[in-house]
């Protein structure tokens, strides 16, 4: 019997709390975990030879063809790094650059321990198409904008984008994403609320990224930025919000009241030098859903995730000039979804789980450390990554990729055709 014949996949000889364990996947779940597991004949298999078995990342707010614009003004302020030159670039994007860009995004984040992730950007068919080829999981939506009298021209857009994703793979969502409450007025705003509850769509939206942007909200409507969306009905279990630098204590009552969730990017927050921090012990202790992003790669540049653990761990530690603020264990479960439901992560190594895991190589993380969670919080970067399977498919073993060389070669082509890259 060939591994075809099964189409099941067993990894033996890993380690998980310490023990040595096997874990054999069947149609894209975990059918068997522990240390009595055994291959079946036909099953594709791989020795971990002792390699610790880790559940994978979740990356909650990106825009994953941005690798394109990495380093691209990236040391201008941000009005004019959008204004100079992000937008007049993105007007020429064709959905060939967004494919390959998201492509890029894909092999850094498999590298990396990412398997799923939360994309915002144009030509949301074509970001679809590189998550299908690249054996992701994400959930997609294109960016709704609108100028005063075009809101026809992006109602019409958004329901294409939809439609454009309706045939996308089993393993991709779709969203609605309006911009922001900045770029968005408030009609198209609720328009989306609209559609969103007819079709049961969650709603991925900026929030609160800057101080400006409160205090617009509240020039122009009385309001903050999270009350002013729960009066347009945008604020519930559905809605992921990323950034929240700016939230204050009513908000995050009110938004861990809707049940909707907030996605910290610590570092674009800094790179871009928006001047705050998320307040995650006050959000925490509201009872706020909490997940981990990087934000796209033209503002972070990274899309490694846990260095970005690392630096969320810190951010928060120093702000509150208390190190018990965040536990390791608790700052690597919100990098893994599991403290966001509606981020649709966060799954237990267990059997019945899908089968989405990492194989981690030995390193600094886990020698001299009481507990692995610490030792992948401080100690790790995405280099670890040994070998990430999504849906009981092996996407990285040892490092290596599947078509990783075409996929660098065309990305860096589109780069030098947009000019953001010689
Ligand atoms: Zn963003």
């Amino acid at each position: 019997m060939s591994a075809e014949q099964t189409g099941a996949l067993t990894i033996l000889d890993a380690r998980l709390d310490g023990e040595r364990v096997a874990v054999r996947c069947v149609d894209g779940r975990i059918a068997a975990l522990g240390s009595e597991v055994e291959a079946t004949a036909g099953d594709e298999r791989i020795d971990a030879a002792g390699a610790t078995l880790a559940a994978p990342l979740l990356n909650g707010h990106t825009h994953a063809a941005m690798t394109l614009f990495r380093g691209f003004g990236g040391d201008l302020p941000l009005v004019r790094w959008l204004q100079d030159r992000v937008w007049p670039v993105e007007a020429r994007l064709e959905p060939e650059d967004v494919y390959w860009g998201a492509r890029l995004a894909c092999l850094e984040m498999i590298r990396t321990g990412t398997t799923r992730f939360w994309d915002m950007y144009w030509h949301p068919a074509a970001t679809a198409r590189a998550v299908e080829d690249a054996g992701m999981r994400a959930t997609i939506g294109g960016p709704l904008f609108d100028m005063p009298g075009d809101t026809e021209r992006m109602r019409a857009e958004a329901l294409e984008a939809l439609d454009s994703l309706r045939e996308a793979a089993p393993t991709i969502q779709r969203s609605l994403a309006p911009h922001s409450i900045y770029a968005v007025s408030e009609e198209l705003l609720g328009w989306t609320a609209e559609v969103a509850e007819e079709r049961s769509l969650p709603v991925h939206i900026h929030l609160s990224e800057t101080e400006k942007e409160v205090e617009d909200c509240v020039a122009s409507h009385g309001l903050r930025p999270a009350a002013y969306l729960d009066r347009l009905g945008l604020l519930g279990e559905r809605t992921i919000l990323a950034h929240g630098v700016w939230l204050d204590r009513d908000e995050l009552e009110l938004i861990a009241e809707r049940g909707a969730t907030v996605v910290t990017n610590p570092v674009a927050n800094m790179k871009l030098a928006v001047g705050g921090v998320f307040p995650y012990p006050a959000a925490r202790d509201a009872g706020v859903r909490v997940g981990l992003g990087t934000d796209g790669a033209g503002s972070n540049d990274s899309l490694d995730l846990l260095s970005d653990l690392k630096a969320f761990a810190l951010i928060q530690r120093h702000t509150a000039g208390d190190p018990t603020v965040i536990p390791a264990p608790e700052a690597l479960r919100i990098a893994t979804g599991a403290r966001a439901p509606a981020l649709d992560g966060g799954d237990p190594l267990a059997v019945g789980s899908a089968a989405d895991l990492l194989l981690l190589r030995r390193g600094a993380h886990e020698i001299g450390v009481g507990d692995l969670a610490s030792g992948l919080v401080y100690a790790a970067s995405g280099s670890i990554v040994d070998t990430t399977v999504v849906a009981g498919r092996v996407l990285m073993r040892g490092g290596r990729m599947e078509a990783e060389e075409e996929v660098v070669a065309c990305a860096a082509e589109r780069a030098r055709r947009l000019g953001t890259r010689v």
